[in-house]
């Protein structure tokens, strides 16, 4: 169907970084298939992995016991606060059950016959029906509504805004089942989530048993040099969803909550192919490899080298480039009102051999595999100045 504006690049091959077309010629990946190729392309290990399950069992359904289902909900709980995780197939439906996580938890436990979930402006949370009601951006919204009941919004990072809102919803008793941010906006342009906003919004949220939920579907699995981004903003949340980087480009979404929200009762939710054998056995490989080649703290090393180049490619461009923002290797370029426009950048830079992808009109996202080194990102900045230079 005509649902996507497609770039005219047919990538037919890759290895680490490295994506190649059908002439053979070679892009260094900056986007990872959006924020997903943990481990790069083709890599060998995850390969090997894959091939042994193949040759042993694909899936059986949520029938049976899984037992690579079972240790990867293990690896998870002990990377993190959560003690039970379900497993969905992407982005939108972790988030989805989130959202009923939410909506039982707020009937449950605090008594409220209508639950509202109240999400961030400029979010993103997916394009189903509720995920896309959460996210709170119009232009995604329009053309399909009504949209689902329950979902109110506040402005990002904005404490006033948000207590105003919460007084209101709650002005005749409660109302709110959940508070669902991501600890960094990444499609609303790449705008990392306030420490000190987030810490009040815990409180709140304790005070009223009011479920804090965090969309980690972009930023977790190392992408930020901590496992989670609310490792790196030192808040916990209730329960949190995850799935882009999680299977290392095999589809996997997964939820991860507290014991004490674990309000899933048989019968209440489901998914036919979530957490499969071989989608597992692709998301133990990739949490086992960010370990065995200590990917976490490479993050930390290259998101520092990234940010002290990209500094002083915008000190050459001062017209261009207004600032950087971002966690690890999720950075955004924003770029300054009179120069080029994101869309314009990524495709001067993909003449150049470069894979980019904006995050709104004005931001250019770097979100390059989590194996990126030192000599690649040497040459994104080569590449990402010449392809200024040709729009200048
Ligand atoms: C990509 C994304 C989603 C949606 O994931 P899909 O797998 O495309 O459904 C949800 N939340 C965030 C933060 C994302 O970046």
């Amino acid at each position: 169907m005509g649902t996507y504006a497609r770039y005219p690049l047919e990538l037919v091959r890759g290895k680490g970084v490295w994506l190649y077309d059908r002439n053979g010629r070679r892009y260094l990946d900056a986007v990872a298939g959006i924020a997903v190729c943990t481990l790069g392309h083709s890599d060998p290990v995850l390969r090997r992995a894959l091939c042994r399950q193949l040759g042993k069992l694909q899936h059986v359904s949520n029938l049976y016991r899984i037992p690579e289902q079972e240790a990867l909900a293990r690896a998870i709980c002990e990377r993190s606060a959560a003690e039970a995780v379900f497993f969905c197939n992407s982005g939108a439906e972790a988030n989805e059950a989130a959202i009923k996580l939410a909506r039982k938890h707020g009937h449950l436990v605090r008594g409220i016959e209508r639950p509202v979930i109240l999400s961030a402006e400029a979010s993103f949370h997916g394009r189903t029906l509720a995920a896309v009601t959460a996210t709170g951006q119009p232009k995604y919204h329009q053309g399909f509504e009504p949209m689902v009941e329950g979902f109110r919004y506040f402005p990002y990072n904005d404490i006033s805004a948000f207590e105003a809102l919460l007084a209101e919803c709650e002005a005749a008793g409660p109302r709110v089942a959940a508070v669902l941010l991501e600890p960094i906006q990444g499609e609303g342009g790449v705008i990392p989530g306030d420490a000190a906003f987030f810490r009040r919004v815990r409180e709140l949220c304790d005070q009223r048993q009011i479920l804090l939920i965090f969309d980690e579907v972009q930023i977790g699995v190392g992408r930020s040099g901590h496992w989670w981004g609310h490792g790196r903003l030192g808040v916990e949340p209730d329960a949190f969803t995850m799935a882009k980087g999680l299977g290392g480009g095999i589809p996997i979404g997964a939820l991860a909550v507290k014991a004490a929200v674990d309000h899933f009762r048989p019968g209440d939710h489901a998914s036919t192919f979530g957490g499969n054998p071989f989608v597992c056995r692709a998301a133990l490989t990739v949490i086992a490899e960010i370990e065995r080649r200590r990917l976490l703290d490479h993050v930390q090393a290259m998101e520092r080298f990234l940010i002290e180049q990209l500094a002083e490619l915008a000190g050459r461009h001062p017209g261009h480039i207004e600032m950087v923002r971002g966690w690890g290797l999720l950075q955004g370029v924003v770029l300054s009102e009179q120069g080029p426009t994101a869309a314009e950048l990524v495709k001067a830079a993909m003449a150049e051999g470069l894979l980019l992808v904006p995050a709104g009109p004005r931001v250019v996202r770097i979100v390059p595999p989590l194996v990126i080194r030192r000599r690649h990102l040497r040459k994104l900045i080569q590449r990402l100045e010449k392809a200024l230079i040709s729009l200048s």
